[in-house]
């Protein structure tokens, strides 16, 4: 459970997929707004939206993407121009966020997207799915930050999950603050 002292503290600042939010950046331009994190979550959290997508210039609307693996090693190309290959780009996104992302608690990810997506994502292999695989810049981040809290959109509606993340996230903060005030 929520301690009382930490809902009234100043909210937490959490990265989130632009799209959760309502943002019209997905490939069709629409959103994958989630009212249960804007109106309940957004409560204590104060949400940091993160694109890659968007922020690697390929615009909206756009050609969608997915995993590939047909040579041992999985890529993230257009559904219909397979030389169209971001993954290059999606990692160098994540890297170049990180003195943003820095300043997270932890992060809500877009669940099955090539790029966001934390688990269970769609990879094909010789043209056919697998859910197997973890978004390219999904997986970058949490390379990047190995401690940070993530979960997915889907998993905050149940309970148990939402709580454990909360207290993840609530831990993850008082260990900055402590490393913060020189541990
Ligand atoms: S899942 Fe990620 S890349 Fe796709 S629209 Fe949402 S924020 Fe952008």
């Amino acid at each position: 459970m929520l301690a009382r002292n930490d809902v009234c503290m100043k909210k937490i600042p959490v990265g989130i997929s632009s799209c959760l939010l309502g943002e019209r950046v997905r490939y069709d331009g629409g959103h994958k707004h989630d009212a249960f994190i804007t109106g309940t979550l957004g409560r204590i959290f104060e949400f940091r939206p993160f694109c890659p997508e968007l922020e690697i210039g390929l615009g909206v609307p756009r050609e969608p993407v997915r995993l590939v693996n047909d040579s041992g090693a999985t890529r993230c190309v257009g559904t219909l121009d397979s030389q169209l290959d971001v993954t290059d780009r999606l990692l160098a996104c994540a890297d170049g966020q990180q003195s943003r992302q820095g300043e997270i608690c932890g992060y809500i990810f877009k669940q099955g997207s090539p790029s966001c997506g934390v688990a269970e994502v769609r990879v094909f292999h010789d043209g056919q799915p697998e859910c197997s695989g973890i978004g390219i810049y999904a997986a970058r981040v949490m390379h990047n930050f190995p401690g940070l809290p993530v979960t997915e959109e889907d998993r905050l509606g149940d309970p148990a999950l939402r709580e454990d993340f909360i207290a993840r996230v609530l831990e993850y903060r008082r260990w900055q603050q402590r490393l913060a005030g020189g541990l």
